[in-house]
């Protein structure tokens, strides 16, 4: 039987946000929170991560069990529409990203150097860099996409889970709506 330590593992959520501030570039790590999911489905057919390992559900347990309001989660929350809202959101984020960062490696815009919020809004403060590392200009910009997704789903997360359920996010969850059924 597989081990639940999702728990534990919440402190890579903390990590990942720690290592952004070190150098951006680091962020890059972030991306197995969204590749590891879909191996894992593939060769399980089982939500593997959302069950056992997921380090962000981890953080919101840990973070949101004592404090949240546990409220009754609204229907609009917990329909499928909003699922669907969430998945195409992901979806224009993930091209957004992608299509940017091209742009920004063959010199066409300039590369984002801070964070945003919902991809489009300036996140209201300034990422520390403690590290003064020579990167490609495409990957520094690609990085602040990626801490910008996982900064986006955490703060959504965190509101959510204080007011209704600790992991409340995880309904509407990207990952959880694609690795359950066909929409
Ligand atoms: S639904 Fe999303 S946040 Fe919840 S456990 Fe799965 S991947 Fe993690």
């Amino acid at each position: 039987m597989t081990k639940n330590i999702q728990n534990q593992l919440f402190i890579i959520t903390i990590l990942f946000f720690l290592i952004g501030i070190v150098h951006i570039s680091f962020s890059i790590i972030g991306l197995l929170c969204f590749i590891l999911p879909f191996i894992l489905y593939y060769k399980t057919k089982d939500k593997v991560w959302c069950k056992y390992y997921c380090p962000r559900a981890g953080m919101f347990v840990k973070l949101l069990s004592k404090i949240s309001l546990r409220k009754k989660a609204p229907k609009w929350l917990t329909g499928q529409r909003i699922k669907k809202i969430v998945v195409y959101y992901f979806g224009i984020n993930v091209f957004f990203a992608t299509m940017s960062t091209i742009m920004t490696s063959i010199g066409k815009i300039e590369a984002i150097d801070y964070v945003r919020f919902l991809i489009v809004f300036k996140a209201p403060f300034e990422l520390p860099q403690l590290m003064d590392i020579n990167m490609p200009m495409g990957l520094i910009h690609f990085s602040y996409r990626i801490y910008s997704m996982m900064f986006t789903s955490v703060i959504v997360g965190i509101i959510l889970g204080i007011i209704y359920t600790p992991r409340i996010w995880c309904v509407i969850c990207p990952i959880q709506t694609l690795t359950t059924k066909k929409m």
